[in-house]
């Protein structure tokens, strides 16, 4: 570690090759898919920084895994090996898989939430969003108010607000507050670490009122990263222990294994209260499956399994944040505006700045957007207005508090020399910066606007 190199700690056994594209082509790509980058096709794609869920690199150890999978439709042994890692991670009794973490965010959310409910979080995650409003249920968002201003420096720009979780708890009633969900790290408010300190505090809070406490623990070993890093007392934990006990003061948790489960597909609910899961597992045997698969096939679990292993290993925790860092530092330099200090999974690009000249409702995150694929096949998605904009009742839009566009990095598939062309792209982008003209929405859905939307240049 004294070395400035980091390597990746893994050697490459198998290729996926990328088919190089033109600018030209790459124009004409983006026109058919109505300038939203959701609806451009993989191959058209030579950098793929849409996401990081379900977009990791299995490792020759889970893809042994998968041979071994348990397909039996009860009481596989693949379902015992994820029961296991997880209960063993996460302390919680019951435990249910899902086909992904929605799936789960449905059950719960539908189950406790409906209408006069009031979620609370740091930042609810748009899935999370929707299925809580969905069920007639409201979420409000408390960061801190660090958490918003993109520059400042702070070690846990993820954390909630205790004041204002507080007030809210005593304005709406503590029973008409159907959860408190921390999301670690807070991917919608800059991937964003929490504080143990602050996951303390809103337990003793709930506690305090009889309000459940949940997390969404979808990159709990990142977050358990800066954590040992950060806080004081924790330099000696291993990262395992100190997810271990931020899940010790919770009611339960929700994962999209997608994430730092190393996996392709997957999730689960783990429940602390007895009635609660009981109530979860009829939706899920209804809608998911059976509580031993869930939706899952054996070698899923299999996988995730091994997966929620690997992920604590302090090697690729090492490599996983500082290879982010390492764009995140590069593209800095540069003059880029970006969300600091960097997150765990992705660097945040503070488009509102990048493009002064282009209001908020041109989308100067869908801007940038386009412009990094036009560029460079380099495929990001905005999370600002397109994403989070309400309109009011004269059709007016509510912008987001930010416009941000994230750069997210699939864990252990790209290389350095692909992060290094990345920022060769940036460099172009800041050559045509001031003369860069925003879009328009031309066509879009009710819920989850960003995933369909058509837009079409503003001018
Ligand atoms: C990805 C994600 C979800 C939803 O999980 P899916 O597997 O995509 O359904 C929920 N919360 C957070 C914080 C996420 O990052």
């Amino acid at each position: 570690m004294e070395f400035k190199t980091i390597i990746e700690p893994f050697k490459i056994k198998m290729v996926e090759p990328i088919k190089m594209t033109t600018h030209e082509a790459r124009k004409a790509f983006l026109e058919q898919a109505h300038y939203n980058p959701f609806l451009l096709k993989s191959e058209q794609v030579m950098i793929d920084l849409l996401t990081d869920s379900g977009t990791s690199a299995m490792s020759s150890n889970q893809w042994a895994g998968i041979m071994m999978g348990d397909e039996s439709y009860a009481g596989a042994k693949s379902w015992e090996r994820m029961d296991v890692a997880i209960h063993s991670l996460t302390g919680l009794e019951y435990v249910f898989p899902t086909h992904q973490g929605r799936a789960a965010e449905r059950i719960l959310y539908s189950y406790l939430g409906g209408k006069g409910k009031t979620f609370i979080s740091n930042t609810h995650f748009d899935t999370t969003r929707a299925n809580i409003e969905f069920s007639g249920a409201e979420a409000i968002d408390i960061p801190i108010a660090e958490g918003l201003n993109p520059s400042l420096i702070h070690p846990f720009k993820g954390n909630m607000d205790l004041q204002k979780l507080e007030n809210l708890i005593k304005q709406k009633g503590a029973k008409n507050i159907a959860g408190v969900i921390l999301t670690v790290t807070n991917n919608s408010g800059g991937g964003q670490p929490v504080s143990m300190d602050n996951a303390k505090s809103i337990s003793r809070i709930c506690k305090k009122y009889k309000v459940r406490f949940f997390l969404d623990c979808c990159r709990i070993a990142e977050n358990s990263y800066f954590i040992k890093h950060r806080e004081r007392g924790f330099e000696k934990y291993t990262y395992k222990e100190i997810a271990q006990e931020m899940f010790s003061l919770t009611d339960g948790a929700i994962m999209s294994a997608k994430k730092d489960g190393l996996v392709n597909m997957g999730g689960f609910l783990a429940l602390k209260n007895k009635e609660l899961a009981d109530a979860c597992k009829n939706l899920l045997i209804i809608t998911e499956g059976f509580t031993t698969y869930g939706g899952l096939s054996g070698r899923d679990m299999e996988a995730i399994a091994i997966g929620l292993e690997e992920v604590f290993d302090a090697n690729y925790l090492h490599y996983r944040i500082r290879s982010t860092a390492y764009l995140g530092e590069k593209l800095t330099k540069m003059g880029i505006p970006l969300i600091m200090p960097i997150g765990g999974h992705a660097v945040y690009i503070d488009a509102k700045t990048f493009y002064p000249q282009i209001p908020v409702n041109q989308y100067p995150g869908q801007t940038l957007v386009c412009e990094l694929y036009l560029a460079g096949g380099i495929r990001s998605v905005e999370i600002g207005s397109v994403m989070f904009g309400k309109y009011d009742k004269k059709g007016v839009l509510i912008p987001a508090s930010m416009e941000l566009v994230r750069l997210a990095i699939p864990r252990r598939v790209y290389t350095q020399s692909h992060i290094e062309y990345v920022i060769e792209v940036f460099e172009k982008l800041l050559e045509n910066r001031k003369y860069t003209k925003g879009y328009k929405i031309i066509e879009e859905p009710e819920f989850l606007r960003h995933f369909t939307a058509h837009f079409m240049p503003a001018s």
